[in-house]
């Protein structure tokens, strides 16, 4: 894991925000190095983001350093994905989306995983 002074908070970035608390969400995970929380425009029935608390501009940034704590992400997903009602696989499951930089979709540039699921048809393509 990359040590936690190395990518500081950035004080105009919007999730940095959310992770401090300044600006409220609803959180549905926290532990040393994630914060997860809805998504304020959900595109489907269950989606929520989850954030590094680190501040990693996007996908672009990641270099070696970064690959425990990416796979930490990934493996956290399933498991929130689960627990927030997302039926199991095969019959269920659940959509991750990375947007990276501006032809690539990504509104806020602080890294998010979008985990999207829930019975379909949903309200529009993250
Ligand atoms: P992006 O387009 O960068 O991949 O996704 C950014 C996501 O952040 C969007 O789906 C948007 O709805 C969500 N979002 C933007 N501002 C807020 C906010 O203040 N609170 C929450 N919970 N989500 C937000
Ligand atoms: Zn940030």
């Amino acid at each position: 894991m990359p040590s936690s002074d190395q990518q500081p908070e950035l004080p105009t970035c919007l999730f940095c925000k959310i992770v401090a608390g300044v600006i409220p969400s609803h959180k549905v995970y926290e532990d040393e190095w994630f914060y997860a929380f809805h998504d304020i425009h959900p595109a489907a029935p269950i989606h929520f983001l989850i954030v590094p608390k680190l501040h990693i501009p996007s996908m672009a940034h990641l270099t070696e350093e970064h690959t425990a704590l990416m796979g930490q992400m990934m493996t956290l997903a399933p498991r929130l994905a689960l627990e927030q009602g997302c039926r199991p696989y095969p019959e269920g499951g659940f959509r991750i989306v990375c947007n990276t930089g501006t032809e690539g979709g990504q509104e806020v540039h602080h890294l998010h995983m979008h985990v999207m699921g829930g019975p379909r048809p949903w309200a529009r393509k993250q």
